[in-house]
C-alpha cells in the first residue's frame, strides 16, 4: 500500500490527507500543537464565548471545487450566512454595503455606480464556478473554462486603483478598497485587483458564510473524513529536521517554504532551497477578540445587520494606509477588520456579550501595540463601544508566528501576494507544488491558489503527489 506523511493539519494538509486518503493511500498527518485546525481553530479566548483564531468568513471554501466534493455535511459542517456580507462605513454614517445579491448591492449604490457594479461582477459572479475551477489551480495547466479566463484575466491584472476608478462615489470606492485590501497590497501594483475581484464576485455567488460553531467545523470535519477513509492524525509532534519523519513513499508540508529548507536541509536542491529562501512575506496582522456587551453600536444601521465591517474611511485613506505597512511603517488609523460571526450563528454568544473577532493590518513584524488604535477605529464608526468591552485577548504579530509558525512575522496570508507570487508560490516551477526532491511536496498556503481555508493548496499538491507515482486520480 502507498503510505503518506503530511506535516501540518491546518486545512490545506487536512486536504491533501483527505485526497490521498480517499485515493486509498495509508495518510499520517503530524501536527506540531496540541491541536488541529491551524488557522481554522476556535476557542474560548475569552471565557464562555466561541473566537475564531484567524480565518473566519468563507467565500472561497464554500466555493472551493474540493471541499465541494466532499459531503464535509455528514461530518457536522454548516455554513451560515449573515443578513449583509459586508458593510465599509464612512465618517458621514453612509456605507457601501455589500449584500449576496450583485442587483442589491447595485441598487444600494448610487445610480451610476451600481450600473458599473452589476458590469464590472454580474459576468464574473454567472460563471464563478467554472471560473473558480481555473483560478485556484495552479498557472501551468490547460484551463477548463478558458473563454472565462481570458475575460477575467486582464481585469485581474489591473492594479486595484484602476480597478476602483470606474467607481465615482465614496461607498462604492471604498467599498472595493476595503475587500481589495485584503491581499495586504500597495493599491498601485499590478495585479493587486485581482484577490478583491475574486472575493466580491465569490461572495456574491455563494455569500460570506461562517462555519457553524466556528471555522474549527472546518478542520473538524475534515478530520472526521480522513479518519473514515483509514487516515489518522498526531498532534503534539513538531517536525523539526528529516530525522523526524518517518518512512513514506510521499511526503506533504502544509508549512512555510523556509520551514521545509530546515527540515530537509542540504537534501533539498540549492536552487529550490534558495528560492524557498527568498521567498517574500507580506505584511503582518494584529489581532484583538472581544467580549462586546450588547454588539457594537455602530452609527451605520447596516452594519449592526453585517457578518463583516471594513473600518479604513474613504478610499483614499485605505490606500494610504497599505502603502504604508508595506514601507514598513505603522499608520495612526490602520485598516481594520471586524467579524460579527455571532450574527449568522448566535451559539457563539453567551447571553448578550457577543465575541467580535478583529485584527489591523501592521507592517511586518510590527513590535508595537495596535490595541488602542484598533479600538480608536472602532470608536470612530461605533461611539460607546469602548465602554461595552467586558474582556479581551490580544494578539500581535510575533505571538501569531509563535502560535503557528507558518505565519511569519505576522503575516497571515502566507507570502507577499506581489503580481509574481500571485500565479509563481512559492517558486517559478510548472509544478510549484514540487520540492524537487523525489515525493517530497509543498502543499501549505504558500503554494496556488493561496490563503484561505478553501483546502485547494493540499488538494492540487496531492494530485500532483500522486501525479509523480504515475498514478490516475479522481477529480478535485
Ligand atoms: C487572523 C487571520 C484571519 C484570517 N481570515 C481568513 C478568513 O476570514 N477566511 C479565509 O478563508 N482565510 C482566512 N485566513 C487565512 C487562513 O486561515 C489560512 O490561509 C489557512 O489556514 C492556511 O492553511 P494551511 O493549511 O496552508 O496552513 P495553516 O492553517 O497555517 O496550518 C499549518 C499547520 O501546520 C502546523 N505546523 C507548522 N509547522 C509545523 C512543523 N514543523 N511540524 C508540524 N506541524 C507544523 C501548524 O501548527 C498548523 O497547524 C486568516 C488567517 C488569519 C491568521
Amino acid at each position: 500500500m502507498t503510505t503518506a506523511v503530511v506535516v501540518g493539519s491546518g486545512p490545506n494538509g487536512l486536504a491533501a490527507a483527505v485526497f490521498l486518503a480517499r485515493e486509498g493511500v495509508e495518510v499520517t498527518v503530524l501536527e506540531a500543537a496540541d491541536t488541529i485546525g491551524g488557522g481554522t481553530r476556535t476557542s474560548e479566548l475569552t471565557p464562555g464565548l466561541l473566537h475564531d483564531h484567524c480565518s473566519a468568513t468563507h467565500p472561497m471554501a464554500v466555493g472551493s471545487p474540493f471541499l465541494r466534493s466532499l459531503d464535509l455535511g455528514r461530518h457536522g459542517l454548516t455554513w451560515c450566512l449573515p443578513e449583509i456580507d459586508c458593510v465599509h462605513p464612512l465618517d458621514s454614517g453612509e456605507a457601501g454595503v455589500l449584500h449576496r445579491s450583485v442587483e442589491e448591492t447595485a441598487e444600494g449604490l448610487p445610480e451610476g455606480d451600481g450600473r458599473r457594479w452589476r458590469r464590472t461582477f454580474g459576468p464574473l459572479v454567472d460563471g464563478y464556478d467554472a471560473l473558480a475551477e481555473d483560478l485556484m489551480r495552479p498557472l501551468a495547466h490547460v484551463p477548463r473554462h478558458p473563454v472565462r479566463l481570458a475575460a477575467f484575466g486582464p481585469q485581474a491584472l489591473l492594479p486595484t486603483a484602476a480597478v476602483a476608478r470606474r467607481w465615482r462615489s465614496e461607498s462604492a470606492r471604498a467599498l472595493f478598497a476595503g475587500v481589495a485590501a485584503h491581499a495586504f497590497r500597495p493599491f498601485d501594483r499590478p495585479a493587486s485587483a485581482a484577490i478583491g475581484l475574486t472575493i466580491i464576485a465569490a461572495g456574491h455567488r455563494h455569500g460570506w458564510p461562517v462555519a457553524a460553531g466556528g471555522s474549527r467545523a472546518i478542520s473538524d470535519a475534515l478530520a472526521a473524513q480522513l479518519t473514515e477513509f483509514g487516515g489518522r492524525v498526531e498532534t503534539g509532534t513538531r517536525v523539526l529536521s528529516r530525522a523526524d519523519l518517518p518512512p513514506a513513499d510521499l511526503t506533504l508540508f502544509d508549512v512555510a517554504p523556509g520551514t521545509v529548507a530546515d527540515i530537509l536541509g542540504d537534501l533539498l536542491p540549492v536552487r529550490v532551497a534558495r528560492a524557498y529562501r527568498r521567498y517574500r512575506q507580506g505584511p503582518g496582522a494584529f489581532k484583538v477578540d472581544f467580549a462586546v456587551q450588547g454588539g457594537v453600536p455602530w452609527t451605520n444601521q447596516a452594519a449592526r445587520r453585517a457578518g463583516t465591517v471594513h473600518l479604513g474611511g474613504p478610499y483614499a485613506e485605505v490606500a494610504a494606509t497599505e502603502r504604508a505597512v508595506h514601507a514598513g511603517r505603522m499608520p495612526r488609523r490602520p485598516f481594520v477588520l471586524v467579524g460579527q460571526q455571532y450574527l449568522a450563528d448566535p451559539r457563539r454568544s453567551k447571553g448578550d456579550l457577543h465575541p467580535v473577532w478583529t485584527y489591523a493590518h501592521v507592517p511586518h513584524g510590527y513590535d508595537g501595540d495596535a490595541t488602542e488604535a484598533i479600538v480608536a477605529q472602532i470608536e470612530r464608526f461605533a461611539p460607546g463601544f469602548r465602554e461595552r468591552v467586558l474582556d479581551m485577548a490580544v494578539r500581535p504579530p510575533a505571538a501569531f508566528e509563535e502560535y503557528n509558525p507558518n505565519y511569519v512575522g505576522g503575516d497571515i496570508v502566507a507570502g507577499a501576494n506581489t503580481a509574481f507570487q500571485l500565479v509563481m508560490r512559492p517558486r517559478a516551477a510548472l509544478d510549484p507544488y514540487s520540492t524537487g526532491v523525489p515525493g517530497m511536496f509543498i502543499c501549505s498556503a504558500a503554494t496556488p491558489p493561496g490563503a484561505g481555508a478553501h483546502g485547494m493548496c493540499g488538494a492540487n499538491a496531492a494530485a500532483s503527489a500522486l501525479r509523480h507515482l504515475g498514478r490516475r486520480h479522481g477529480k478535485t
